[in-house]
């Protein structure tokens, strides 16, 4: 069985994403914002961030997915594009968490396409060791060196998403 070592606790999060999502609140005063999830693992996240964002805003989802088990299988497959128009529109991309970067760098490049106004970048976690592509990452609530972590949205294979804290899986 796969052990589990707890990281990161309900209330660590729950206090980092108010402080996130109030800096968000007051960085986008009078922007036009579309906060942009991607799935599947920032659902949870995404669910608390914009709930502490008060200022109007839409939610779209785009969905990219490039793990199997632990390793990245290097190709990233597109799953859903946005829904909304982002013409002219300050996006802000929410991720569950930036590894080698190759995932977030691809949908960047895709978004940049449909010419938004701005593209920002939030993380609920930046893991900085294995980094590929440099992307400035301007919200992140948590930074790690390594270690490949499940729950609070995060899976291994599918599984622990709904677990409500942050874990370590030794396998
Ligand atoms: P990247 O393309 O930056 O290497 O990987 C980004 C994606 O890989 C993340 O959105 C996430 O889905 C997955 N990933 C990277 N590191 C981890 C990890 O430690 N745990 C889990 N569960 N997924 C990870
Ligand atoms: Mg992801
Ligand atoms: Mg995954």
């Amino acid at each position: 069985m796969p052990e589990l070592i707890p990281l990161i606790s309900q209330q660590e999060i729950k206090e980092k994403v108010r402080e996130v999502g109030q800096r968000i609140t007051l960085d986008y005063k009078g922007l036009d914002l579309v906060v942009v999830g991607v799935l599947k693992g920032s659902f949870v996240f995404l669910a608390d961030l914009v709930r502490q964002i008060t200022i109007e805003h839409e939610i779209d989802l785009v969905g990219a997915s490039s793990y199997e088990g632990t390793s990245s299988t290097g190709q990233i497959v597109f799953t859903k594009q946005p829904d909304l128009e982002l013409k002219g529109r300050d996006v802000l991309l929410v991720e569950d968490i930036v590894d080698t970067g190759q995932t977030l760098a691809r949908i960047i490049e895709s978004i940049q396409l449909l010419n938004p106004r701005s593209i920002k970048t939030c993380a609920l976690i930046d893991k900085n060791e294995r980094r590929e592509k440099q992307i400035n990452m301007d919200y992140s609530c948590f930074c790690l060196d390594e270690g490949f972590i499940v729950g609070y949205g995060l899976d291994y294979n599918e599984k622990y998403r709904n677990l409500p804290a942050i874990f370590d899986l030794k396998l």
